[in-house]
């Protein structure tokens, strides 16, 4: 397929092996610009890992990856135009919160003046300005995945990736945030590639759902053509319908 045209991010004959283990074998997937799309499947299926190859925080074994039609297979993470947001917050502790949003800009070289301005362009998305002053220590869950969301945003990348970021919090934080990346990715209309193991998340969030078992992507579809049309027993247990 081509890997320029619409295409955002594209993966082709993507393996990867730890050792003589093969985690991801032979993968094909290619993500449309501004699409938000959702590798859902059970803990240690390969999510996190074909993630961090996206990233560039693995060398991959063979494959490559392009993303906006540049093969970046051999780029540094900070060239690849993504941004990524883990489930551990990774925020700086002994930073306030604004110095953890201007840090990445300020080793970037970004002038002073637009650092200012990408800060309160996020601060204003997040819902985050009054927090601009405090230590991650002195915000709650929610509060710090805002700013881990944060760091991304300033940076204005091409493409979000997301690895189960709500799952440390709680039911009621996790609904709420949910429902704010959703608004986001309508707001800013980027590449969103967000990696989940919750049924719900993925039916809520995803354009499309890539279901995985075993490193392998067992269907690509629409929330709801997975749900009515699952293609095997796995997929139809997974999403829970009757199949
Ligand atoms: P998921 O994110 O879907 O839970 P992972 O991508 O983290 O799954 O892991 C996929 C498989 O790769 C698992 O079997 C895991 O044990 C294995 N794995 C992950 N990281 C490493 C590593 N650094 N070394 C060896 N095996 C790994
Ligand atoms: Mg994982």
């Amino acid at each position: 397929m081509d890997a320029t045209a619409n295409t955002s991010v594209s993966i082709q004959e993507l393996s990867l092996n730890f050792g003589t283990v093969s985690v991801l074998q032979s993968l094909n997937l290619d993500i449309a610009e501004g699409e938000f799309i959702v590798l859902l499947g059970p803990s240690g299926c390969g999510k996190s890992t074909l993630l961090n190859c996206i990233a560039g925080l693995l060398d991959i074994s063979d494959g490559r990856i392009f993303i906006k039609g540049k093969n970046v297979t051999w780029e540094e993470p900070k060239d690849r135009g993504i941004g990524m947001v883990f489930q551990s917050y990774a925020l700086y502790p002994q930073m306030s919160v604004e110095k953890n949003l201007s840090f990445g800009l300020k080793v970037a070289g970004t002038p002073k003046e637009e650092i200012g301005k990408r800060i309160a362009r996020a601060a204003e998305i997040l819902q985050i300005e009054p927090l601009l002053q405090r230590k991650p220590a002195a915000l709650s869950g929610g509060q710090r995945q805002r700013v881990a969301i944060g760091r991304a945003l300033v940076r204005d990348v091409d493409v979000f990736l997301f690895d189960e970021p709500l799952s440390n919090l709680d039911a009621k934080l996790r609904s709420e945030l949910r429902v704010e990346i959703k608004r986001l990715h309508q707001r800013l209309a980027n590449t969103m590639i967000y990696v989940t193991h919750d049924q719900i998340e993925a039916m809520t969030l995803a354009d499309r759902i890539a279901v995985m078992r075993g490193g392998v992507i067992q269907q690509l579809d629409a929330p709801q053509a997975i749900y009515n049309r699952p293609v095997n027993r796995f997929v139809a247990g997974f999403i829970g319908s009757p199949g």
